[in-house]
């Protein structure tokens, strides 16, 4: 079996703008994304009065820039992340 091959950034991670947005209004505070991204980019907010807690992206740069696992799972649509193919620059694959 082949190696996976391993990735470098081929910037600081904090100056390419990979991660996820929320659309707020969409999000129904389940936590499913929270639950599935194990960098930890995800935090429930604090409930506003009789609304339930809304997702916040609370570490963006822990994102694992061209990972999308989260998008496809959100059950509300909310989360949308950057055309993956746009971030191609960004990234070498090294044996
Ligand atoms: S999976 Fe979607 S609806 Fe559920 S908390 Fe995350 S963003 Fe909100
Ligand atoms: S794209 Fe991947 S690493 Fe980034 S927030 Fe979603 S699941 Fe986490």
């Amino acid at each position: 079996m082949n190696k996976p091959k391993k990735r470098r950034l081929l910037l600081p991670r904090e100056e390419i703008a990979w991660f996820p947005e929320l659309d707020t209004t969409l999000c129904n505070g389940c936590g499913d994304c929270e639950d599935l991204c194990k960098p930890g980019v995800f935090s429930l907010g604090e409930p506003e009065g009789v609304n339930r807690a809304k997702m916040t992206v609370a570490n963006p740069y822990n994102c694992v820039v061209q990972c999308t696992r989260c998008e496809p799972i959100c059950p509300s649509g909310a989360i949308s992340l950057p055309l993956k193919k746009d971030f191609d620059q960004f990234v070498e694959y090294v044996d």
